[in-house]
């Protein structure tokens, strides 16, 4: 199988105990599996981080967080900078996400300098894009998609390379409604472009799909030529379905 990222969305969910039963599942869902034939990832809340780092050590689980400060240090309260997250072995940090966009008024231009201080400490963003459904229905889409991604490739140059694109149609996103994987396909087939332009194709930066997936339509969304692996929320809490879509994937 092609090499695949599917990272889990926690938003604001867990708890201490819930977290724990929830990696042991994957752990165990997870024996036997071939590390090499994709990347999992779980996006979990600040203040547990610490606690899921200790928990994925030794599994194919990586660590990734769900936003991340502009700023280096200082009098930002309750921010988290990307050397905090840093420290606690984030491999991944979502910048961008439309809950973010639409709830904290973020900018096209901080999510780009979000993404900018997460390579400079050396985590991946995966930078996330979509378009709500006023948006898709005005047919603006692919104007939103590309403005949104154009603002982070102009701030990281050739950093461009080592970003994760997840592109989430927000009318998708915990609705039950999946994009239908021609819609998906299509999408991603600009960002390809967009992201090809700019890195002179030097590299396939990964695109993501999110909205809705699941254990029963990842399998389709995932053979489509441009999506490269998932980003998951509603059904990455529940370790079964979280397994079934690793496992369409790799
Ligand atoms: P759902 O999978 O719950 O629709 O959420 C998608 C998402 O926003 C992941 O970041």
């Amino acid at each position: 199988a092609k090499h695949k990222l599917i990272a889990g969305n926690w938003k604001m969910n867990g708890g201490l105990a819930a977290n724990e039963a929830l990696l042991q599942a994957l752990r165990t869902g997870l024996q036997g599996q071939d590390d090499a034939a994709c990347a999992i990832a779980v996006a979990v809340p600040a203040p547990y981080l610490a606690q899921v780092h200790s928990l994925v050590q030794g599994t194919a689980i990586r660590l990734a967080a769900q936003d991340v400060s502009q700023h280096d240090s200082g009098a930002y309260t309750g921010e988290t900078s990307a050397a905090m997250l840093r420290e606690f072995g984030t491999r991944y940090v979502l910048v961008g996400h439309s809950e973010r966009r639409q709830y904290h008024g973020e900018s096209d231009a901080l999510v780009a300098a979000k993404a900018q201080k997460a390579l400079a400490a050396g985590i991946t963003p995966i930078v996330c894009v979509g378009e709500t459904l006023a948006e898709r229905e005005a047919g603006q889409t692919m104007d939103v998609v590309r403005r949104q991604l154009a603002a982070v490739v102009q701030a990281n140059g050739h950093c461009i390379s080592e970003i994760v694109v997840a592109y989430e149609p927000v009318w998708a996103i915990g609705t039950g409604r999946t994009a239908t994987p021609q819609q998906a396909q299509e999408v991603h087939a600009v960002l390809r472009a967009q992201l090809a332009a700019a890195t002179g194709q030097a590299a396939r930066v990964p695109l993501l799909y999110g909205g809705s997936m699941n254990a029963a339509n990842a399998a389709e969304l995932l053979a489509q030529a441009d999506i490269d692996g998932g980003l998951v929320g509603g059904a990455s809490l529940k370790a079964q379905d979280f397994l079934q879509i690793i496992a369409a994937a790799c």
